[in-house]
């Protein structure tokens, strides 16, 4: 287990490509909500979303540490990867537990920029953080299953060609155990019948939607795995998640302390740098120390997965702590730019919008705590 490896050329491969797509490509996006296609295409053509997928099916087989410095990478040139991280991990699903047809049917086109895979769909409206009270249920007919419900927060569905879906395919009162019942289906979004995609408004620009299914049919060879053991599956998949999108938030860091860092070494008030104040340098000196911290955690997180060993409390770590470390960075540079934080032409406001999310989204600050509270330090459970 190493946590020595930087990834130096990709870091540099990616930084250039990021170049191509500075602030005022971001600032016109979000404005009119438009989803990045060219940097999303521009990624995918690079090799950067296959970085996962084994070179056996089209990709380069590279650690998760390297996938997390592309995606640290993108968020500190002042981009943002959501738009197609998701394709990163929730490829891992099909990849550890798809049959080998699945394999060779889906992976290679996902590596070659064919297919997207990029919408997860969990989430719903009524169950919330609490997945096992999912309601969308998919029930087998022949050749088929009918599936039925609503997901919400369904970021990229528009975006996607297929989708990652999870749900109840025995009712939650006929289960053995409580984590039984549910599976994993992956939809054709392009081919299925039955299935409306609405669009979300937000706060940021992140093309999420909801998905209403109406007996949409999904054929039976579509089901990973086994029927049932899908919550498994997908458990499986979230430290992977989590590391990725620690990344992300430690990438951000970067960005709101460089940029905080410039502005108040240039910005002259009362005939002084405003940097030369205690009370503006000190907020940047701790997010900073906050990033770092944060940093050391992704990277054992990374190693201890890269490794195979058990890092559900690194990867739990490192998300709780990047999130707070970016959050405190973004709120330094924010105030570090006084009224001129909020102008759309510095993107500080954008991408302390944008990074808010990471303390919501994909798990919650609380739900960690309680994983932490629980799993690690042995307390009562509380939900
Ligand atoms: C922009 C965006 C994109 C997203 N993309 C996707 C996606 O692509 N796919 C997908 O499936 N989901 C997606 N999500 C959903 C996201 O994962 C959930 O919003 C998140 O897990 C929280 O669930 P919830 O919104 O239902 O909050 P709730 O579960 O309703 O929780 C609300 C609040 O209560 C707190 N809370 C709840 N229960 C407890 C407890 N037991 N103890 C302490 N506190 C508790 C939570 O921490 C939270 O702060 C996205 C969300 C957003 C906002």
């Amino acid at each position: 287990m190493t946590e020595a490896e930087d990834f130096q050329d990709i870091r540099d491969g990616v930084r250039a490509l990021c170049a191509r797509f500075p602030g005022s490509y971001w600032r016109v996006l979000d404005r009119e909500r438009r989803y990045p296609g060219d940097f999303v295409r521009a990624l995918t053509d690079a090799g950067y979303l296959a970085c996962l997928i084994p070179e056996a099916y089209g990709g380069s087989g590279l650690p998760l540490a390297a996938a997390a410095a592309v995606l640290e990478e993108i968020h500190k040139a002042g981009c943002n990867g959501a738009a197609c991280h998701a394709q990163m991990y929730t490829m891992g699903t099909i990849l550890k537990h798809g049959s080998e047809a699945q394999k060779q049917a889906y992976l290679p086109e996902i590596a070659a920029g064919r297919l997207r895979l990029q919408a997860f769909g969990v989430t719903e409206p009524t169950s919330g953080t609490d997945t096992l009270s999912l309601r969308t249920t998919a029930v087998r007919d022949g050749g088929c299953y009918l599936v039925s419900g609503q997901k919400v927060w369904t970021s990229r569905a528009e975006h996607s060609d297929l989708m990652l879906l999870l749900a109840r395919t025995t009712p939650k009162d006929q289960v053995q155990r409580k984590g039984e019942g549910l599976s994993v289906f992956l939809v054709d979004l392009r081919a299925t019948e039955g299935l409306e995609i609405r669009p979300i408004p937000t706060m940021i620009n992140h093309a999420t939607t909801e998905v209403f299914f109406s007996e949409a049919r999904v054929p039976a060879e579509n089901l990973i795995g086994e029927e049932g053991r899908g919550f498994r599956y997908i458990l499986d998949g979230m430290n992977a998640e989590r590391i990725l999108i620690a990344a992300e938030c430690l990438g951000d860091a970067r960005w709101f302390i460089e940029t905080a860092g410039a502005y108040a070494k240039e910005r002259r008030v009362f005939d002084r740098p405003i940097g030369q104040n205690q009370g503006v340098q000190f907020p940047i000196a701790r997010a900073f120390a906050q990033t770092e911290a944060a940093e050391l955690m992704i990277r054992k997180a990374a190693a201890r997965f890269d490794a195979g060993a058990a890092c559900g409390k690194e990867a739990n770590l490192a998300k709780l702590l990047a999130s707070e470390a970016s959050w405190a960075a973004g709120e330094a540079c924010l105030q570090s730019h006084g009224g001129f934080g909020f102008a759309e032409e510095y993107d500080v406001e954008r991408k302390w919008r944008e990074t808010r999310l990471y303390q919501i989204a994909p798990i919650s600050t609380n739900l960690i705590l309680s994983y932490l509270a629980e799993h690690v330090l042995g307390l009562p459970r509380s939900y």
